[in-house]
């Protein structure tokens, strides 16, 4: 078991206070890792170390900020194994999951690479007396706070979007999954980033949190994370007038319509359900299908959820492995026991052993169960049977959440009206809710956040805009 230290300054240092927390294996129940455990003086003393940074990162060429995120590219790419084995072992991904992640992480790194030269002004053709245009600049320090869920590479969107736009940041991973943000020290270390430029931070978010946004060093504040952690977040950061980004939670619609085909549509339903265990912010949470072939669809999803391997996730069959922590395992199965004692019908599931639950279909589910409501983040999935398109609209739309939706259907007709009234950020026609590009904006609307990550949504967020002139000749002045 390996005691870390955490990332400041280009050092890697001890909490102040010398405190540590436990690391812990969602599948075993063992102690991982030992982790620092930072508070409020540590929140001082990275934001100082990313303070003194600042001029040197936002004078480099981006050309120069490009070759240190296509080095970390190469890197990760590299040392594949080593990540997968942090993800599965902190994180309980299984090997799917977890190269899925990677991947996608390289990627994600290469398109900052390359959208360091790509941040575009405008001028602007109106006096002739003068050159107008707008510039970005740099906000300063990003504070990046991630969750556990997909912790790589929600942390990177922040991390690498950060140093592309000359920005230095300091990131702070979830408690769950500390271990991950402290190799992503480790991997910009090793690319050559020059130190200070970033900074990783762990410890308990309802202790730093606030410190790191509070502090007048902090510019601006990319979280992922709940929604009610957003809306803390939104408020710790509007008091001092500081811009942010949020990506939080979902309650994501599927809507099957009668003509879809039939194998396909329980394809997409069980992996929008169930990859990760149900744990991704665009995972399906209710499936809305024509009652034509309500009772058909519910029969063979079923089925498919009870034959999909559980348990081990470090084993390369398992496509289940284990919640997050108990307390995941307690609030998904207090939504499962509720809407059944309300009068839902459990097709499959509603069982678990140590942090394995099994993949769980219902039925008969009703707009004012929780597990309608509230995001589960667990595999647990509704299906709401409905009479065509236009119900399935307002069903799908009667929730808090907005983040993504998919639909199925060959009928195009029905798929445009769907696409363009689903109140969700992203929406995907035949496909499930569940899709991330580098290249394309990322993000929700409603209670699931506020503001797109990825490629010049990211740049723009975390750049400042200005609108410059120059005089061509002196002007004359009314008085
Ligand atoms: P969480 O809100 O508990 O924690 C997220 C991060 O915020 C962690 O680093 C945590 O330490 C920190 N935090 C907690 N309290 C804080 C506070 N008071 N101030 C500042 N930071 C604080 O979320 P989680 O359990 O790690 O992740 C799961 C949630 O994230 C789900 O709701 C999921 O939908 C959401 N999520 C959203 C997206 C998206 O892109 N929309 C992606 C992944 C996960």
């Amino acid at each position: 078991m390996k005691t870390w230290k955490m990332f400041v300054g280009g050092q890697w240092v001890d909490a102040v206070s010398k405190a540590t927390f436990d690391d812990l294996n969602p599948y075993t129940g063992e102690v991982y890792a030992r982790v620092p455990k930072g508070d409020a003086k540590d929140a001082d003393r990275v934001m100082a170390a990313a303070y003194v940074a600042r001029k040197l990162w936002r004078a480099t060429a981006p050309r120069e900020r490009a070759q240190v995120l296509y080095k970390a590219a190469q890197l990760l790419e590299g040392n594949r194994k080593e990540f997968a084995d942090v993800l599965t072992a902190e994180g309980g991904g299984t090997f799917g999951k977890v190269m899925f992640e990677i991947s996608q992480t390289v990627d994600l790194l290469q398109t900052a690479g390359a959208d360091c030269t790509r941040l575009l002004g405008e001028t602007f053709h109106t006096d002739p007396t003068k050159l107008s245009m707008t510039i970005f600049r740099p906000r300063g320090t990003v504070v990046a706070i991630s969750p556990w869920n997909f912790p790589l590479i929600l942390s990177m969107y922040k991390v690498a979007y950060s140093l592309a736009t000359g920005n230095t940041v300091v990131l702070k991973p979830a408690s769950d999954t500390p271990v991950i943000g402290l190799k992503i020290g480790e991997l910009f270390e090793q690319a050559g980033l020059p130190a200070g430029a970033l900074n990783v931070v762990t410890g308990p978010g309802s202790v730093l949190g606030d410190a790191l946004i509070g502090d007048d060093r902090c510019s601006f504040v990319a979280l992922t994370g709940e929604t009610s952690t957003g809306r803390h977040v939104a408020q710790t950061a509007a008091a001092k007038l500081k811009e942010y980004t949020l990506e939080l939670g979902g309650k994501n619609p599927l809507i099957i319509l009668a003509d879809a085909d039939m194998d396909y549509a329980v394809s997409a339903a069980a992996f929008g359900a169930f990859l990760h265990q149900g744990q991704i912010c665009m995972s399906v949470g209710r499936i809305i299908v024509e009652e034509p072939i309500v009772e058909k669809f519910a029969k063979k999803l079923a089925g498919k959820a009870a034959s999909l391997p559980v348990g081990d996730p470090s084993l390369p069959t398992t496509v289940i492995g284990p919640l997050i922590n108990d307390d995941q395992v307690r609030k998904v199965n207090a939504q499962v026991k509720e809407a059944v004692a309300q009068g839902a019908k459990l097709l499959t599931g509603g069982t678990y052993e140590g942090r394995i639950y099994r993949p769980t279909v219902l039925t008969n589910v009703t707009h004012d169960m929780q597990v309608f409501r509230e995001e589960t983040f667990g595999p647990v999935v509704s299906i709401i049977s409905v009479k065509d398109e236009k119900e399935a609209l307002e069903v799908a739309n009667n929730t808090v959440y907005g983040l993504s939706a998919g639909v199925i259907t060959k009928d195009m007709q029905k798929a445009i009206f769907l696409a363009e009234g689903l109140e969700a950020g992203m929406v995907h026609v035949n496909d499930s809710s569940i899709d991330a590009e580098a290249c394309v904006p990322f993000g929700g609307c409603k209670w699931s956040g506020q503001g797109r990550e990825g490629s010049r949504y990211s740049m723009e967020e975390l750049s400042e805009l200005k609108w410059v002139t120059f005089q061509k000749s002196l002007k004359p002045f009314p008085f």
